[in-house]
């Protein structure tokens, strides 16, 4: 059958769907980038002709333009080509990739890992190779896209607990009688920079038979003794590693490259590679960039002068906002990584900032739902260590300007 002319078709509603997002300030628009001339590690960028200060990059150890990984990059695409040409289990697992996975599950102390071309594949892939019709998951409301999407393709039972809520983790697991459990949940909070309470998540999947899957995407690089990552932060891996926990990291973000790893016990990392549908039916990530990751991991490792630029960086941040928070009742999320949230509401409201900061040549972004819950939009403030002091100072200042006098004025 086809169909008549005169009726309308929902192809023609997609203007009027468009325009609906544009009325609710839900319209999302790229902007195309390059670096400023002398590139500043990633901290100033050149957007429409124009330079801006930039907060919204999670390239936190300013990596990405670093030449000793441009150099390995260079090499490897001379070694290797630079496509990968096929699957990884057909031809497309390079020496490279290798020796990267190697590498990966020495630096995070996990026996084995596993190297993919980015971390949503990862996420949708491995959750689904792990559980599925008649098994149960149990969630933290606040996990990244990618978790929740492989839970949904999994077909498992999803369970959603609140946001770091450890009783209501609990009272779920004692509730569920389904034989295989697995917990996801991020170590490092996407979008409010807060910590997951590991040691407390494995002990409760100890409890009930569960596995942990932990995504560090925010974590790796930056957090734990040489940017080792969050479990190890919390002493759980080299000899206390556990049988329980699988540990996936993003290298897009503090690595400074792409792509994305899961580590953990060899017998559960040899089922993913068995059965995880994104690893086996798609192209292998290129070897350049394994070349690239494996420089960038030598610079991770020998990062602490980095890493302690960040603290700083965050001190005086948080430290800085504190008389704009006390006059705007804008609020700074919990936070002592380097992603700053500043929650300010409603989602006109946090679009007005950013652009009130764009003005002003800064660029925070505002996330707004459906990435972030109902009326928390907020300037999500990322620092990294290319930021300098003044840089800081600059932001404190544009926001000053923009807060609005929400307190009580003082009664003379
Ligand atoms: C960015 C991100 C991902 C996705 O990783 P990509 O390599 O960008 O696909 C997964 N999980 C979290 C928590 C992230 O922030």
């Amino acid at each position: 059958m086809t169909h008549t002319p005169s009726a309308s078709s929902w192809l023609d509603e997609i203007p009027a769907r468009i325009a609906a997002l544009d009325a609710a300030h839900l319209r999302r628009r790229r902007r195309a980038v390059e670096p400023a001339g002398d590139s500043a590690g990633g901290a100033v960028l050149r957007v429409d002709g124009r330079e801006m200060l930039a907060f919204c990059s999670n390239d936190y150890l300013a990596l990405a333009g670093h030449p000793d990984l441009a150099d390995a990059a260079c090499e490897g695409a001379r070694s290797f080509g630079v496509g990968a040409g096929a699957s990884p289990l057909v031809s497309g697992h390079s020496t490279a990739n290798e020796a990267l996975e190697r590498e990966l599950a020495a630096f995070v102390g996990l026996p084995r890992a596993l190297y993919f071309y980015a971390g949503y594949a990862t996420n949708i892939g491995i959750v689904p190779a792990l559980v599925g019709d008649g098994d149960a998951i149990f969630s933290d409301a606040l996990n990244h896209a990618c978790l929740i999407d492989g839970a949904r393709l999994s077909r498992a039972r999803i369970h959603r607990f609140a946001h770091a809520d450890l009783a209501d983790l609990a009272t779920q697991l004692a509730a569920s009688t389904s034989r295989r459990k697995l917990v996801i949940s991020d170590a490092v909070f996407s979008m409010d920079g807060d910590v997951a309470d590991i040691p407390a998540l494995l002990a409760l999947c100890e409890r009930h038979d569960a596995l942990l899957l932990l995504d560090d995407a925010h974590g790796f690089g930056v957090c734990g003794p040489q940017g080792r990552g969050s479990l190890a932060a919390v002493g759980l891996s080299g000899a206390s590693a556990s049988r329980r926990v699988l540990y996936m990291a993003t290298l897009g973000k503090a690595a400074g490259v792409a792509g994305a790893f899961v580590a953990g016990p060899d017998d559960l990392v040899e089922w993913l590679l068995q059965k995880t549908r994104s690893y086996i039916f798609a192209t292998a990530a290129p070897a350049l960039l394994a070349c690239a990751l494996r420089s960038s991991l030598r610079l991770i490792e020998q990062g602490d002068g980095r890493r302690a630029q960040l603290r700083r960086l965050i001190a005086q941040l948080r430290q800085g906002l504190q008389p704009v928070l006390a006059r705007s009742g804008w609020q700074l999320g919990h936070s002592d990584t380097p992603i700053q949230p500043l929650l300010i509401g409603g989602n006109a409201e946090a679009l007005a900032v950013m652009e009130g900061l764009r003005e002003q040549g800064i660029w925070v972004p505002a996330i707004r739902p459906p990435t972030v819950p109902e009326g928390t939009a907020r300037l999500r403030i990322a620092l990294s260590a290319a930021h300098t002091e003044d840089h800081i100072h600059r932001l404190v200042l544009a926001l000053d300007r923009l807060a609005p006098d929400a307190a009580q004025p003082p009664r003379a």
